[in-house]
């Protein structure tokens, strides 16, 4: 566990064959970090395919081994740095709107992003997509990568010529990149080992590059949010259970559970494999058994500390990005609002600000509509109350989803938990 608790997770971005898979197989081979006899493996069933080696096959073959359930962790790849001995995740976003969908749910948590642009295309439309949404989610954390430097001679120009138009865009983000560094993947030009082919070139490698990346902690010290995912029974009690998603719970403590506003203190806190337990903290999955026994309250609360003032709205804003070939249009029939375990159907009351996300160009917003990769700046009506955050305070209670049916089709962040104004 002190490893894991060390290790730092980042995402793999950038247009589609720009060479993301071939930088992580890159990565993971000169850093030494493939299980024993992998590569030999991969090299076997190249050649019984009667094809060359490439190292984006070592993540096709991880996807596949993951796929059918031949390695436990979803979509994470682990590799070690020599030079600072610190742990990296890279969190695989195989297709680009994946990409989106799985990085505004939170399914994938990355605390750094690497850029991966291709310098002999240039800055691309996906490039920009994804950088729009990193700065989005707050991901202050930034290495461009501008791969396959082969292509063009290793050329200094043309090298500066891509990170002059990426700059632009990144500027005009306000993303402030941690390192800029040319690379090959295919050919381990500076990414764990220095470049001969560069010699214009004397920053870090991209492996020196991730270890500039600081530490995000998790959010304990914020305040405590505990939402109810499901209620068991376990040895005849019923239990509350849930993910504890920012700050510390602890044994005795009161809590209010809203909406609904009931006040219970917990009498015990269930973990599974441990006894006695006296505290948990944010990211810890736990039970939760209360004095008051007959009271546990269902899915979808939250659970506060006693006395703290929550934010209970059914009228709220958010940026949400647009996910669906579907367009949203007018009031949005139909939609459901989903924040961490709580849904609500809802409305879209306001479209206040429409964006295209790649060129940044501000759109006409009484359109009254948002088109697929169109983000929107929303006033959003719930049928009943919600507890949230603004993303930037609490992430899990500040990031949400909406759904048509059971498909998602936007998703989104909460800017302003109240919508006094309109
Ligand atoms: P992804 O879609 O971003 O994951 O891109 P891939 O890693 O699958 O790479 C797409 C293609 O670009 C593959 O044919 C790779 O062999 C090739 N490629 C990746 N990196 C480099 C590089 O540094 N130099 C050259 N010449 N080709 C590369």
């Amino acid at each position: 566990m002190a490893a894991e608790a060390e290790s730092l997770a980042f995402v793999m971005v950038g247009h589609i064959d720009h060479g993301k898979s071939t930088l992580i197989g890159r990565l993971l081979h000169d850093t030494d970090s493939l299980p024993e006899g992998k590569m030999e493996e991969i090299e076997e069933a190249a050649r019984a395919e009667g094809r060359d080696v490439e190292f984006g096959y070592i993540v096709d073959h991880l996807r596949e081994e993951r796929e059918r359930g031949i390695t436990i962790d979803t979509a994470q790849t682990f590799f070690s740095s020599k030079t600072s001995g610190r742990d990296y995740v890279i969190i695989d976003a195989p297709g680009h709107k994946e990409f989106i969908k799985n990085m505004i749910t939170g399914a994938s948590q990355a605390e750094a992003v690497v850029l991966v642009c291709g310098v002999f295309e240039g800055v691309q439309e996906q490039t920009k997509r994804h950088a729009y949404v990193v700065k989005l989610l707050g991901l202050d954390q930034v290495m461009v990568a501008y791969n396959k430097m082969d292509q063009v001679g290793y050329d200094q120009a043309r090298f500066l010529e891509v990170k002059k138009d990426m700059g632009e865009f990144l500027g005009r983000l306000g993303v402030q990149p941690t390192l800029e560094v040319p690379i090959s993947a295919k050919c381990g030009d500076n990414v764990a080992l220095r470049s001969e082919n560069m010699p214009w070139y004397d920053g870090p490698t991209a492996v020196e590059g991730l270890d500039l990346f600081r530490k995000i902690p998790s959010p304990t010290e914020k305040p405590l949010r505990f939402p109810v995912q499901d209620v068991y029974e376990v040895d005849g009690e019923r239990v509350a259970a849930g993910r504890v998603e920012s700050g510390v719970l602890t044994r005795g403590q009161a809590l209010r559970f809203l909406p609904g506003d009931q006040l219970l203190r917990v009498r015990e806190i269930v973990q599974y494999g441990r006894d006695g337990v006296e505290r948990a903290e944010a990211g810890e999955c736990i039970g939760l058994v209360f004095d008051q026994a007959d009271e546990v309250p269902p899915r979808g609360r939250v659970g506060y500390p006693e006395g703290e003032a929550a934010n209970m709205t059914d009228r709220f804003r958010g940026t949400v990005f647009w996910l669906s070939p579907a367009p949203l249009e007018g009031e949005g029939a139909g939609l459901t609002f989903k924040c961490s375990t709580q849904e609500q159907p809802c409305r879209v009351a306001a479209i206040r600000e429409r964006i295209d996300s790649g060129s940044l160009e501000h759109l006409p917003a009484d359109a009254g509509r948002l088109e697929e990769t169109e983000v929107g700046e929303l006033v959003l009506a719930t049928d009943g109350p919600v507890v949230l955050e603004s993303f930037y305070d609490v992430q899990e209670l500040g990031r949400f989803v909406l759904l048509r049916g059971r498909h998602v089709v936007a998703g989104g962040i909460v800017t302003h938990t109240q919508d006094a104004a309109v």
